[in-house]
């Protein structure tokens, strides 16, 4: 009953969409064949959600109970769930591994405990346990290995940190067995996820969106709940890769895309996207939605919500995303979705902070063909990404991470212009609607102005959703703060920002 119900309003929404987007009506159909596409569109579009959670609501005994819960009340949307590793467990892989190398040590004590006291606080049984331990045997051999080379390559570390996601979802597995729901842990190439080989930060190929379904959809369709490791895949040659940090996102999103799935969710540790840090501001309020550019930009720009490339799959589908608090499940959490009716001036604000700003001047550049070419050029040679970008007749201001080594493209730039090395900067960014740039300017301005906060550069695109320009490091949360309270004021107790 409860499936028909949602089929329907499926339907329903699907009708909707046909007309918000102006297409022409179905041509009228006799009744037999229109309930005949009716459950043959249910079928096909049958629901069937993805559900993400994070390593910090999978931290312990306790949190893996808790998620099983939440999962539990979606199994009708027959979901597939995306794991990351348990609480910090990736980054005491890494630590492991520095061990390794800098004092030859070879300990998996943390990482092991962990995992085995929540196998016995979950109340698993033998089986669990037979599954884990082949893996921790794994992990101690590499880490032996690691001390020995004293070595750590971008691909044997994404070797090692697999260990987490491939841990976490055994467990899990097994104690969704245990309380009745008959699940499936995946490594994710066994769910179809083949990337190239650029470790640390794969794509996934062209390939995978036809094998994930094919993979995925038979299982779903069957009542088995898969629950995929997030964040990692192998190459052709059979080595592991991942997606980058907060790469889960990632996972999940792909997943919901290739399969047609009606939504992504993504369980975090807060209320959803919110307009400020938390830990900047402690007033920031949820967003009841966001457009997918919107968050892309939030996630670029040190909101840490969201891995940065985790919405791009679902642009292509028009999948929409929700992310929702575990430890608050009441909490409507954030959409996102292709586009809201109403564009808030400003949707949120966010700071990012190491930033270097790289000052190019050169009166070559006057009336020149090709000068801003060379340049570019010069960053890509040396391999350094750029953030911002703003120019003048006769300079360029572009702004990179402050982790780049610029001593080389430095040598390079001065062949052919001044540069102005400064760090120490941070970018502030304000998401919302360029077309209320104007207003958006003058107050961001007057209110920096009166904490004697300077702007050093600022750029703006056309058409897109952000503002965003530089200022000392140690100025830039008293710009956020300064911000927030210009554009949203006090709290008023308890209540959304339905911006
Ligand atoms: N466990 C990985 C990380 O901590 C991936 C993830 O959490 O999404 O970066
Ligand atoms: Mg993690």
């Amino acid at each position: 009953m409860l499936c028909i119900l949602l089929s329907l309003m499926v339907v329903v929404q699907k009708l909707k969409f046909l007309n918000k987007s102006n297409i022409k009506p179905l041509p009228r159909m006799p009744i037999h064949r229109g309930i005949a596409f009716f459950f043959l569109f249910c079928y096909t579009a049958l629901i069937m959600i993805v559900m993400k959670f994070g390593g910090s609501s999978i931290a312990n005994a306790d949190r893996i109970r808790r998620m099983a819960e939440i999962v539990k009340k979606y199994v009708p949307r027959k979901p597939v769930l995306v794991l990351s590793a348990m609480g910090d467990t990736t980054d005491r892989l890494l630590e492991a591994a520095d061990a390794a190398i800098n004092t030859g040590a070879c300990s998996i004590g943390e990482i092991q405990e962990l995992h085995l006291k929540t196998i016995a606080a979950l109340g698993l049984d033998i089986r669990a346990e037979n599954e884990i331990t082949p893996l921790l045997e794994e992990l101690q051999h590499l880490l032996m290995g690691v001390s020995m080379i004293k070595d750590l390559s971008k691909k044997t570390k994404d070797y090692l940190v697999s260990f987490g996601e491939r841990l976490s979802a055994r467990i899990a597995g097994a104690y969704f067995r245990t309380a009745g729901v008959n699940a499936k842990a995946m490594d994710a190439w066994d769910a179809g996820f083949l990337s190239d080989d650029n470790y640390s930060s794969a794509w996934i190929l062209k390939e995978s969106w036809e094998m994930i379904p094919k993979k995925l959809n038979p299982l779903v369709d069957a009542g088995v709940l898969p629950v995929v490791t997030g964040f990692i895949a192998k190459t052709t040659h059979n080595a592991i890769t991942t997606l980058g940090r907060g790469g889960s996102d990632l996972t999940a999103t792909i997943i919901a895309a290739a399969c047609g799935a009606e939504e992504a969710q993504v369980w975090k540790d807060v209320d959803g996207i919110l307009t400020a840090d938390p830990r900047i501001v402690p007033d920031a309020k949820p967003l009841e939605a966001v457009t997918y550019e919107e968050a892309a930009e939030l996630a670029y720009y040190g909101a840490q919500v969201l891995h940065p490339r985790s919405m791009q799959p679902c642009v292509k589908t028009s999948t929409p995303v929700l992310v929702k608090n575990s430890y608050n499940a009441r909490s409507p959490g954030t959409r996102i979705v292709a586009s809201l009716e109403k564009p808030a001036p400003v949707r949120a604000i966010t700071s990012r902070r190491n930033v270097t700003l790289v000052d190019i001047v050169s009166t070559r550049m006057v009336g020149q063909v090709g000068f801003l070419e060379q340049v570019f050029s010069m960053f890509a040679k040396h391999g350094v990404s750029i953030d911002m970008v703003a120019t003048s007749e006769v300079s360029i201001s572009v702004t990179v991470d402050a982790a780049y080594d610029l001593t080389g493209l430095h040598e390079d730039m001065l062949k052919i212009a001044q540069v102005h090395i400064k760090t120490g900067k941070a970018i502030v960014t304000i998401i919302g609607d360029v077309e209320c740039s104007s207003e958006i300017l003058s107050r961001m301005f007057s209110v920096c102005a009166a904490a004697g906060i300077q702007a050093q550069m600022l750029s703006q695109g056309a058409s897109k959703v952000n503002i965003s320009f530089i200022v000392n490091d140690a100025q830039s949360a008293e710009a956020v703060r300064r911000i927030h309270k210009e554009f949203f004021g006090k709290p008023a107790s308890g209540k959304r920002n339905t911006a």
